[in-house]
């Protein structure tokens, strides 16, 4: 990897290898960083099955997540063991958990602990990462099209998508110019817990696939249900519900006993993509910027990333909309990111 950056937070940390964490409410993501002669550390990553694996030039990045609620096991086995290997001299970590886990991390590892912004971590991040590639946008509904580096351009509206969503106003690299500037509540966490009441499944993975095979139109109220048959001119334009869930409760509709989980799954998935995108696309058009960046691990499926952007194009088709391949490592990678102008 000859990022400038990377190279001399290495170098100056005479550590063999760079560790950073960032420990959010639902998952707790892990960069590590180490030479690709280091043959002893890339035998324990074997047996772990981490999501990305990025060489480039003498390093690797190891990147991987454990559950939040399962870090203070897994997550620590994990890093003693890397500590048994290598000794970590320092941890570079993120996210509210850094908070909370600093002692328990300290007592079982000995290791200084630095803190880092959640936020700037994360914009340091992509930044950093961006010289790599890894920015793409959606074409066609769910088509990924790679674009170049130099599509990341200032100023631009940032949307980080975890268990709750913050939306940043980022005008230059420099940390003054990263400025927070709305959020919701309603976010990957709201995903998860509602599936879990509603259809009792509680998995990312298997909500989206369940939310694929659903018809959003068996739950929510749409334009149909009140106007009747919509006209040819009206049925082209991208349609919003009129009121999400709204067809479960409703006399305009035939009342049904139950719903389909898939269903009930694309209601509430297409419900919280147009709620996040609205509230980005308002946050876009206040600053005047023509540009949104999606990030967080609630972008990690094709369909999740399909219904975002088609939702973003929905409120404005003329914002640029893009993805980053590393969806929620960005906040741990930008932990190891040497920043020279602050
Ligand atoms: P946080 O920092 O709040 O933990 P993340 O960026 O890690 O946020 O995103 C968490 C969200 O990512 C979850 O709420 C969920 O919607 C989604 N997600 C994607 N993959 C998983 C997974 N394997 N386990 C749990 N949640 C996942």
């Amino acid at each position: 990897m000859e990022n400038k950056n990377l190279l001399l937070k290495y170098k100056k940390s005479s550590n063999k290898i760079l560790v950073g964490i960032d420990i959010g409410g639902t998952l707790a993501k892990i960069a590590i960083v180490n030479h690709k002669n280091e043959n002893k550390i890339e035998k324990l990553f074997e047996s772990y099955s981490y999501i990305h694996k990025i060489e480039t030039g003498d390093y690797i990045l190891h990147l991987l997540f454990f559950p939040t609620s399962d870090f203070e096991n897994e997550g620590i086995i994990f890093l003693k063991k890397i500590n048994e290997i290598y000794e970590i001299k320092q941890i570079q970590a993120t996210g509210g958990g850094a908070h909370k886990y600093e002692q328990i991390i300290k007592k079982f590892l000995k290791v200084e602990f630095i803190k880092h912004d959640e936020l700037i971590s994360l914009v340091n991040g992509y930044i950093f990462i961006n010289d790599y590639g890894f920015i793409y946008k959606i074409q066609n509904f769910n088509e990924r099209i790679e674009v170049p580096s130099s599509d990341l351009e200032y100023p631009h509206i940032t949307v980080n998508i975890g268990s709750g969503v913050s939306i940043l106003k980022v005008s230059s690299p420099s940390t003054k110019d990263i400025q927070r500037v709305g959020g919701t509540i309603m976010g990957g966490g709201t995903l998860i817990g509602l599936s879990k009441l509603l259809f009792g499944n509680d998995d990312y993975n298997e909500i989206i696939n369940l939310a694929q095979k659903g018809n959003y139109h068996n739950i929510d109220l749409c334009n149909e249900d009140l106007y009747g048959k919509i006209s040819k001119k009206n049925s082209s334009q991208p349609e919003i519900p009129i009121s999400s869930f709204g067809k479960v409760y409703n006399y305009v509709s035939d009342k049904k006993k139950s719903y389909e989980k898939e269903d009930i799954a694309v209601s509430l998935l297409n419900m919280i993509c147009l709620h996040i995108t609205q509230i980005a696309s308002l946050a876009a058009k206040k600053y005047n910027i023509n540009n949104i960046y999606f990030y967080g691990n609630f972008t990690r499926a094709s369909f999740a990333i399909s219904l975002l952007n088609k939702a973003t194009l929905t409120w404005n088709k003329n914002l640029k909309v893009r993805f980053n391949i590393l969806d929620g490592f960005l906040g741990s990678i930008g932990t190891l990111v040497e920043k020279k102008n602050n």
